[in-house]
């Protein structure tokens, strides 16, 4: 458990010993392989991406593209053209595809880094097609159908007018594709409406490979496989079946130690605004993480939170899943282990923040929030430890 003078073995961790930082990150590549082949098994003979976007979900965009790139994965997804760059830096062979597409002006950065833009809207295909015309060279793109989701792409009903239109013939349209709004949900009647309507889809381009999987859509009892997933939470050890069992390993896990242990007497309070009073005495351990950490403070321990009959947040501390205890504060959090026996947790001690059997799922729903946020927010202070894989 006192774990403080950690080697960092490898050269993918931070250089600062683990002892010098807060809370301690170790994020396991192997599992992140093992997810990976799993997806890809699932939803076979379907090629299986992966989605890497804001920094492979907060878990460092080179490790993980770079080991999923070794265990077998040619395919990536990020959200800017930035995280394109770097991506690209990361593994120079892959196929890789930049979600939010073509802003003006920025198609000579994506020909020169031979990212993908997924264009969803005709403007979009119109520059892109444009620039290809220019350059004499047929640059491959995907083209993005909303199918309920409101947000990008261009609607299921123009597909054929599309498919047809002039500007297509100048560029290589690899992949169609759309998105899920709530694949989570299995038995939410969205899921088969967006599934046919993106079959009128891909009739109007029968030559392109389509794709509208993501995580939880790869479980769905439909199978819309099609040609490419495009999973990324699952990735990271989030459960895409949140009804039953998590089939994904852990990837992600949160310690920090112990700097002060300490007695709250019967009635007084507990961090910012007083929002937690002691019922009776209590013993806490402070830590050193918090919401600067990207610690959500909506996990905080409050009165409000109490009298709403809400979990608030909680470690596991010896074993034993302890609340906290008042406010997350910027750099401090309190932890209320009082059902830890006396002396059988100590000053430097390491408790779990993330990890054991406290899922980044639960995390999330203690935070009012969802397990993507928490993994999205992961701090940059941590000390991060890179284990498994090869480097
Ligand atoms: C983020 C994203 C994904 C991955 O979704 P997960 O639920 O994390 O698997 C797939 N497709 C698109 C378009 C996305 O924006």
């Amino acid at each position: 458990m006192n774990d403080l003078s950690l080697k960092q073995d490898d050269p993918r961790s931070t250089a600062f010993p683990a002892g010098q930082a807060g809370g301690i990150l170790t994020i396991d590549l192997a599992a992140l392989i093992a997810n990976w082949r799993l997806l890809r098994d699932r939803a076979a003979p379907a090629e299986c991406a992966a989605v890497v976007k804001a920094d492979a979900y907060g878990l460092g965009i080179a490790p993980a593209v770079r080991a999923l790139a070794k265990a077998g994965c040619r395919t990536f997804f990020v959200a800017h053209l930035s995280e394109g760059v770097a991506a690209r830096a990361a593994v120079p062979g892959a196929t890789i595809y930049v979600l939010n597409g073509l802003l003006p002006g920025t198609a000579p950065a994506y020909r020169d880094a031979g990212l993908r833009p997924i264009l969803g809207s005709l403007e979009e295909i119109v520059e892109w097609g444009g620039f290809c015309r220019n350059a004499g060279r047929r640059l491959p793109a995907a083209i993005h159908f909303d199918t309920g989701m409101n947000r990008l792409g261009l609607r299921p009903e123009e597909a054929q007018e599309i498919a047809a239109s002039a500007d297509l013939a100048d560029f290589e349209p690899a992949l169609v594709m759309s998105h899920f709004v709530s694949s989570e949900e299995p038995d939410n009647p969205i899921n088969a409406r967006q599934i046919e309507a993106f079959g009128g889809v891909r009739t109007a381009f029968a030559h392109a490979p389509a794709s509208l999987c993501n995580s939880s859509g790869i479980f769905l009892a439909e199978k819309p496989h099609l040609d490419l997933v495009r999973p990324g939470y699952a990735l990271y050890g989030g459960n895409p079946t949140p009804g039953g069992a998590n089939p994904m390993r852990p990837v992600v896990r949160l310690e920090a130690p112990i700097i002060q242990l300490r007695t709250a007497e019967d009635g007084e309070t507990v961090g910012y605004n007083a929002q937690w009073t002691a019922r009776g005495r209590r013993r806490l351990a402070t830590i050193p993480v918090g919401y600067a950490d990207g610690y959500p403070r909506a996990a905080s321990a409050t009165e409000a939170k109490r009298e709403a009959r809400r979990d608030a947040g909680a470690a596991i501390v010896r074993g034993r899943r302890c609340p906290f205890a008042g406010r997350v504060s910027m750099d401090l959090l309190a932890i209320d282990v009082t059902e830890v026996p006396e002396g059988a947790v100590g000053r430097g001690d390491l408790v779990t923040l993330i990890g054991d059997d406290l899922t980044i799922d639960e995390v999330g729903r203690r935070a009012d929030t969802i397990g993507y946020e928490v993994l999205t927010s992961l701090g940059r202070r941590y000390a991060r430890r890179y284990v498994g894989g090869e480097t």
